[in-house]
């Protein structure tokens, strides 16, 4: 199967090189993210793919999705995505994407957002993982977009799709995909703030940080509080990672 990428010069830390532009199988291709709106990226895609069928967006992030509408008025593809615009067509879970003999799978992914898809490709093993899987680092899970259990749960999924090739929407190819995903699912995001500290009543917070028997929550919590920067934001960032600590210490309570 045909995979081209296209990097869109877009560097950054969240962007990493930039965002990877790919072409899917031999013309009419699928391409899925187009990136910024950005004319001589644009012009790459077209001049590398030859023949655009489908537009596919694995999320709407304005690293990934601005150059698709445009992309589509110079090919007249259309414009697949969970969360569309205006002039995009919407598609779901279990749905397909087709153009010429290439067929994506969608596996709704949410997690770094809610609108998150990855495409699969059974046959060739292939796996677009846009920001689910970042080809280095850890992926951004900030709410209130993104969710951790959400995104727990979408690489489980995805790690029982066996892949053996990811092609994510920064960083390098992945080829170690399967151990790649299972060591994804017990390591921390760069970025998490759920909610889910806000759950936490007196008794639980009487109880030990899992794998530190010394330490309560409370403590954890009042440590915290003293801690500079002690911002608002900081301070749930890190009962985050007290959340994620019970987690990978109890994988009774992995989603
Ligand atoms: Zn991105």
């Amino acid at each position: 199967m045909r995979v081209i990428r296209v990097l869109a010069p877009n560097p950054g830390i969240r962007e990493l090189e930039g965002t990877n532009t790919w072409i899917v199988g031999d013309p009419p291709a699928v391409v899925i993210d187009p990136g910024p709106q950005d004319t001589g990226h644009l012009n790459e895609i077209v001049r590398s793919a030859g023949l655009v069928g489908a537009i596919a967006l694995t999320h709407d992030h304005p690293d990934h999705a601005p150059g698709a509408l445009p992309l589509a008025s110079v090919t007249g593809a259309p414009v697949f995505a969970a969360r569309p615009a205006e002039g995009m067509l919407r598609i779901r879970d279990g749905e397909w994407v087709s153009a010429g003999s290439t067929r994506l799978s969608v596996i709704a992914t949410p997690g770094h957002t809610p609108d998150h898809l990855a495409f699969h490709v059974p046959a060739a093993g292939s796996l677009f993982t846009g920001d689910a899987v970042l080809g280095r680092g850890t992926s951004v899970i900030d709410p209130p977009e993104g969710d951790l259990t959400a995104y727990l749960r979408s690489l489980r999924r995805m790690r029982d799709l066996s892949p053996t090739t990811i092609y994510p929407g920064h960083g390098p190819v992945v080829l170690r995909a399967r151990a790649t995903l299972a060591e994804r699912s017990w390591r921390k995001p760069a970025t998490a703030t759920t909610r889910c500290g806000e759950r936490w009543n007196r008794s639980s917070l009487s109880r030990p940080v899992r794998g530190h028997p010394a330490t309560s929550r409370r403590t954890a919590l009042r440590a915290i509080a003293r801690s500079p920067p002690a911002s608002v934001e900081s301070r749930k960032r890190s009962i985050v990672s007290i959340e994620w600590l019970d987690m990978i210490h109890d994988p009774r309570r992995l989603p």
